[in-house]
């Protein structure tokens, strides 16, 4: 096959413990997925039912690098969330089967331009702007199923230049990860290499040019990115 323009690398993930890579497809992101944060942000965490939004593959930054400060916002966010990677996929996957879909876990930080996300939800635009911008999804090698189960609970957290932002736990979420796959593959059918980012606990908040963001989940290490 021959292509008129560059074809690229296809985006991949590092994977705990291998040189071989995770091929990755599409990142989806659930919003409002803890309690504390919906609250914060200023909406009534009732059980409605877990919404998405997307983010481009080639949006992922690897552990250790440096993200460039984005464009046009004046009011960079971050928001650290455990990563689903899906290794097989499917459509109107029952909850009780879904982690059998799961390949393994990651730490992620879905980085935000909050002040275009104000804007998009003031006027009832797409949070595209807000959330898809290049280099706006930095993640941390994924850690297999078979080595690390499926953590249900932990404490998931983020630091930026040593002060702690956030820090929650994974049994706070709304929405469980099998819930959550469970709704996205009524709306999608899931690809072995689709991404899931599954929320953010409270206390989201500004980075700044030569920020250190440190995120943590227990059991799967953590991810540093310095804001350029
Ligand atoms: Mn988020």
């Amino acid at each position: 096959m021959r292509y008129v323009v560059d074809l690229g690398e296809r985006p991949s993930a590092a994977i705990a413990g291998t040189e071989a890579r995770f091929p990755v497809r599409r990142i989806f992101c659930v919003a409002r997925n803890y309690a504390e944060h919906a609250r914060e942000m200023g909406y009534d965490p009732d059980r409605e039912p877990p919404f998405f939004f997307t983010k481009p593959a080639d949006a992922l930054v690897e552990d250790g690098c440096d993200v460039p400060y984005p464009p046009r916002t004046q009011n960079l966010h971050h928001e650290v969330e455990l990563v689903v990677a899906i290794g097989k996929g499917g459509r109107d996957i029952p909850v009780a089967g879904a982690e059998g879909h799961i390949y393994g876990y990651a730490v992620g930080n879905d980085l935000t331009r909050r002040d275009l996300q104000h804007l998009a939800k003031k006027d009832g635009r797409p949070w595209d702007t807000a959330k898809g911008f290049d280099f706006s999804a930095p993640m941390g090698p994924i850690h297999r199923v078979d080595e690390v189960g499926h953590p249900r609970a932990g404490r998931i957290w983020l630091t930026v230049n040593g002060e702690t932002r956030q820090d929650g736990d994974l049994a706070a979420m709304i929405w469980s990860v099998p819930e959550v796959i469970a709704e996205l593959s009524t709306l999608y059918e899931l690809k072995a290499g689709d991404l899931i980012f599954t929320g953010t606990p409270a206390g989201v908040g500004t980075v700044t040019p030569g920020g250190e963001i440190v995120c943590g989940i227990d059991g799967l290490g953590t991810l540093t990115n310095r804001i350029a």
